[in-house]
């Protein structure tokens, strides 16, 4: 790319050689990023080549041709999803890298006395969302632009989108779905401690969040919108872009607030400058400024291209990227025996925060990205929040350097490291490594787990270091006198860890339970679990199957729990928690038997006003005897509760031949199930 000639300097043979490849690049890269939710280049790497081709095409016209990445929007929607017809296309955006070209773009529009609104381009993916009679029935992504995929129940999940609006509009709203830097950090982590592969930055995670063909797993993944367009305004009685910001303000939208009309160079430039300043603080990404001519009959005068509105362009941020010197690589080894490699570098200025680490993630992601120790590298931050290593300078390189070894074996215990499975993680599968002890350990006493106060990392070393615990039931026999020997502990903090210690013998099991940091048992598959089970002599005795039986537990944990406590070293473990008196039972509320009742196992869902009760408790109440509410009507529905007022779900029902309830004969059902 670097050594390329000028494109004006192109003969048309020299450019004919150019294109082909250069459209299969981008049409690869448009994959990995749009169908796949994993790219493999940086953003300005793409966009640098694909502005080289939308300048070979406008000087050789010739050379453009149907399947030009210039002349479609998006990616084809590949996923198992529906799919979805949009009559309005959703269209890409064009865009700009710098003041001057946005001013010229403007010149272009050749508007007398023009009106604009800037608001920020948020890092996410489109959304469609479409309602009838205020009530939201189709949420779809942009695809193609013509053909999109149906997220509905998925986004269903996410709270900032209104299920019913206040007016009983029947019309589509456009916006933004997106995952909030802190909910994408969190994701990472959670992914990577499970040897799973990372997003590389939160508009990859959103659209593999919101793609999901199980709504759950949507429904955990925090998502948020921000919704900016109002494609049959004219329904609405608006005007301007503003007022549709506003208008889908008072619907309950999530519309971003950072919006502003500007009117010449002085106002863009400052929002602008503003912005950018402001980027790093902001909950959410954003990739640049969007800027759209406020008349909204202006803008339809204006019309579109093929591919893109003429009247709004994206003012794309500049990448920030610092050159730096990787001096080591380190080596960490995680709880569950996850060892991750962290570049550490000579410090540098990046976006707001100095720099000098950054997660390389996986033994293959180091090799690809080729890193030797002594080379320089690019850092930049992912999603503006994490550093990342983006390239090597190659020139750079010193002659001396070596290709960098992965280790084979554990850095903490020595023990061989092996890949599992499928997995891009390496792991040390010694459970006697010191390090995931004291992982576990940390774990073992958080506050989900046996919520043991005043035991912080620090502690935890020393205790290992001075040998007074091999094991978290090890905690069990500490004494005060082997406390009095830790740095900075006095009588007080001994007295204090040690209430604390005792205590936890007498929590309810399912703390103990994930306190085991047992793989993929969460604190709440926890719950559920000893809900089943009672106590932990049941369960360790159940197999695979049996703890796979219950609602909301898969076949990766039932067998992960079986394969844990058919380890040996586990059993003894286990016998020295029972020595030391910790409580093995489940204390809190057990679930009503509910086999015999008439819900057990319905699908039922409730619509419309309930009188006698709330809807919410309605549905607590036949959850608690065994009933499955959920929010759609299907074929599967047994039973839709429907009180005043109800609408679609009621006529859905209706077309489908499934049983109609009214409120108060499920009052009178309750009665008698008492
Ligand atoms: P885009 O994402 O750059 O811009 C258009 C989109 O911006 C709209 O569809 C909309 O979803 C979004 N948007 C956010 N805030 C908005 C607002 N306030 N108002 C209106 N729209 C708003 O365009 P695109 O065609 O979806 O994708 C092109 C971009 O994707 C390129 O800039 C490139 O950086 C990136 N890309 C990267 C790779 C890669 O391999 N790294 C590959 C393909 C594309």
């Amino acid at each position: 790319m670097d050594n390329q000639l000028p494109v004006d300097q192109l003969t048309l043979e020299a450019a004919k050689q150019e294109i082909t490849p250069l459209k299969a690049q981008l049409t690869q890269w448009g994959k990995e990023y749009y169908e796949q939710d994993n790219p493999t280049v940086e953003d300005y790497v793409y966009d640098r080549a694909y502005e080289r081709l939308v300048q070979i095409e406008a000087r050789f016209p010739e050379l453009k041709t149907s399947d030009s990445p210039t002349q479609r929007v998006g990616g084809e929607t590949t996923s198992k999803l529906s799919k979805v017809n949009h009559e309005i296309p959703m269209l890409s955006m064009g865009d700009v890298f710098s003041l001057e070209e946005l001013l010229a773009f403007n010149d272009r529009q050749d508007i007398d006395d023009p009106e604009y609104v800037l608001e920020l381009k948020i890092d996410g993916l489109s959304l469609s969302l479409v309602y009838e009679n205020g009530k939201l029935v189709q949420a779809s992504t942009r695809g193609n632009g013509t053909i999109g995929e149906d997220v509905t129940a998925n986004v269903k999940t996410i709270k900032s989108v209104p299920q019913e609006l206040p007016e009983p509009l029947s019309m589509e709203f456009r916006g933004e779905c997106y995952m909030p830097k802190k909910a994408f950090v969190k994701l990472n982590e959670e992914r990577e401690a499970a040897g799973q592969p990372i997003f590389a930055n939160p508009r990859n995670a959103a659209a593999g969040s919101l793609r999901q063909l199980d709504p759950s797993v949507t429904g955990k993944r925090e998502l948020d919108t921000f919704m900016y367009y109002i494609p049959e305004y004219q329904k609405m009685g608006i005007t301007t872009q503003a007022e549709a910001l506003e208008k889908m303000k008072l619907l309950g939208f999530s519309v971003n607030p950072n919006y502003r009309i500007v009117h010449g160079k002085e106002d863009i430039e400052q929002y602008i400058e503003e912005y950018t300043g402001r980027r790093d603080d902001l909950a959410y990404g954003i990739d640049g400024i969007v800027e759209k001519v406020n008349d909204l009959d202006t803008q339809s005068e204006l019309g579109n291209t093929v591919k893109v509105p003429r009247w709004e362009i994206a003012y794309k941020f500049p990448p920030e990227e610092m050159p730096t010197v990787v001096r080591d690589i380190e080596w960490t080894v995680g709880r569950t025996g996850t060892v991750t490699p962290t570049a550490v570098m000579d410090p540098v200025q990046l976006a707001g925060t100095m720099v000098s680490r950054a997660s390389l993630h996986n033994p293959d992601y180091l090799n690809e990205k080729g890193i030797r120790l002594g080379d320089t590298v690019y850092l930049h931050k992912a999603g503006d929040i994490i550093p990342e290593v983006s390239k090597v300078d190659l020139k750079k390189r010193p002659a001396d350097s070596q290709p960098y070894e992965i280790p084979t074996t554990c850095p903490e215990c020595g023990a061989d490291l092996v890949h599992l499975d499928d997995e891009v993680a390496l792991r040390c599968v010694n459970p006697m490594c010191p390090a995931q002890i004291k992982e576990g350990l940390a774990h073992f006493v958080s506050r989900n787990a046996m919520n043991i106060d005043g035991l912080g990392p620090k502690i935890i070393n020393q205790l290992w270091d001075k040998q007074l615990i091999h094991d978290i039931a090890g905690l069990y026999s500490l004494t005060r006198d082997q406390l009095l020997t830790l740095d900075k502990f006095g009588d007080k903090s001994a007295t204090n860890l040690l209430t604390s210690i005792d205590n936890s013998r007498n929590n309810s099991v399912e703390r103990l339970l994930f306190g085991l940091g047992i793989r993929h048992v969460g604190a709440k598959a926890a719950r559920l679990i000893m809900e089943k089970f009672t106590s932990l002599d049941n369960l360790i005795n159940a197999s695979a199957n049996e703890v796979s039986a219950i609602d909301g537990i898969g076949p990766t944990i039932g067998e992960s729990v079986e394969a844990y406590f058919s380890n040996h070293q586990v059993q003894e473990l286990i016998d020295e928690l029972r020595a030391a008196g910790v409580n093995f039972e489940y204390l809190g509320t057990a679930p009503a038997d509910v086999s015999d009742s008439q819900w057990n196992g319905k699908r039922v869902v409730l619509t419309g006003k309930f009188d006698f009760m709330t809807r919410g408790e309605a549905k607590e109440y036949l959850e608690n005897h065994g009933a499955k509410v959920t929010g759609s009507v299907s074929k599967k529905t047994d039973i839709v509760i429907a009180g005043a007022d109800a609408g679609s779900k009621l006529t859905k029902a209706q077309e489908l031949g499934i049983t109609v309830w009214d409120p108060s004969r499920l009052a009178d059902a309750m009665k008698e199930e008492q």
